[in-house]
């Protein structure tokens, strides 16, 4: 266990926070030692994947564990479907290429998101058409209650845009150990209606797309759009797009003729990214903050030098502005620590 640890190295945005205690565990067993240990065990605790979701605002006063548990299994279902069981600590990507190479399908639209897949249920990720919820079997989980494991499966997640049950009644009360996916074997079903792949397809030459093409058209897309944490810091889309009644979004297209909005019964879903740089958002830096040039919806690390705090008053005055002119609120997605 490490006191006074710097989470730097543990967080996309690349904010230098402390946490009183760290810890790694490789399994179950270690997870449990961890939380049992009598120093810590009052603490409040901080669970950490690929770090790609979280802003540390301040130091944290608490236990942080990073979750390594690592390992994959294939279970045949039938003909044509294999349950695929991937432990939290396997990084999402290189779980989705290990899927894509044992031709298992069903993930391909998911590729190049950051993060472990024990994090993937906790905002049922999503990009391209795809949710993990399309594929999802069920999750293993530790009650940090009683310290026992249980099953959660799909009607218990309570899936949504962004949100499961993890976000909200069950938040802060279990740890994600693996989680289970139904893919396709032979045949396989092709999603390349949505954004541009159809036309990365295009560009590509190809014309009757794999799996692994549609990954491939969607890791060339996500690149060319979205800054590698790597190089610059993010958490990827900072803010959900959000849900407004229809009768209120007639009465911003008629102030608004340009608004756009995807139909949802009595509600539409607008494009978050398109009403921040309305604001005049789109690349403006404060400080060393700044709103990424091709995507007002990322938040980005600019100087490499800025404290959550600071990435946390940008996004507030962010929402402020989107409130003054359109009278939406946007809620953030990333979660804030
Ligand atoms: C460049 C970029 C692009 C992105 N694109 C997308 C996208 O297209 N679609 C999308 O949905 N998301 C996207 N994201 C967001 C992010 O990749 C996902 O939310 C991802 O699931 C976060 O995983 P993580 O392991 O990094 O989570 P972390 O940041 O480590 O954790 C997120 C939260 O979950 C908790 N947590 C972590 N692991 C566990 C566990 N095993 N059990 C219980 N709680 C846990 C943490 O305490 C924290 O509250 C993007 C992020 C970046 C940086």
């Amino acid at each position: 266990m490490h006191e006074n640890f710097s989470l730097k190295p543990y967080n996309t945005f690349g904010v230098d926070a402390n946490a009183r205690y760290f810890t790694e565990v490789h399994s179950i067993e270690e997870l449990i030692e961890a939380l049992n240990n009598p120093d810590t065990q009052t603490l409040p605790l901080l669970f950490i994947g690929g770090g790609s979701n979280i802003l540390l605002t301040k130091d944290f006063d608490g236990l942080a564990i990073k979750l390594n548990l690592k390992g994959i299994h294939t279970d045949p279902i039938n003909e044509n479907e294999f349950w695929v069981t991937a432990k939290s600590g396997e990084n999402w990507h290189e779980f989705v290429m290990f899927c894509l190479n044992n031709n298992f399908g069903g993930l391909e639209n998911l590729s190049l998101i950051p993060g472990n897949v024990g994090t993937s249920p906790i905002q049922n990720i999503g990009a391209y058409g795809t949710e993990i919820k399309d594929v999802f079997v069920n999750c293993t989980v530790l009650n940090l209650e009683n310290l026992q494991l249980e099953t959660f499966d799909l009607k218990q997640c309570k899936f949504g845009y962004r949100d499961s049950v993890f976000k909200q009644e069950g938040k802060g009360k279990y740890v994600i150990l693996d989680v289970t996916f139904r893919l396709t074997h032979r045949i396989h079903h092709i999603k390349t209606e949505y954004g541009a792949i159809q036309s990365e397809l295009e560009n590509l030459g190809i014309q009757n797309p794999t799996i692994q093409d549609v990954s491939r058209a969607v890791i060339n897309i996500r690149q060319s759009k979205l800054p590698d944490p790597k190089e610059i810091g993010n958490a990827g889309s900072f803010f959900k797009n959000p849900t407004i009644p229809l009768v209120q979004f007639k009465e911003l297209k008629q102030k608004f003729e340009n608004i756009q909005g995807y139909p949802n019964g009595d509600f539409v879903k607008v494009p978050a990214g398109w009403l921040i740089e309305q604001c005049g958002w789109k690349g403006k830096q404060i400080g060393n903050v700044a709103s990424h040039k091709l995507q007002s919806l990322v938040i980005i690390n600019a100087t490499g030098n800025a404290t959550g705090k600071e990435i946390f008053d940008f996004s507030t005055e962010i929402i402020n502005s989107v409130k003054e002119k359109f009278g939406i609120e946007l809620e953030r997605e990333v979660n804030i620590i």
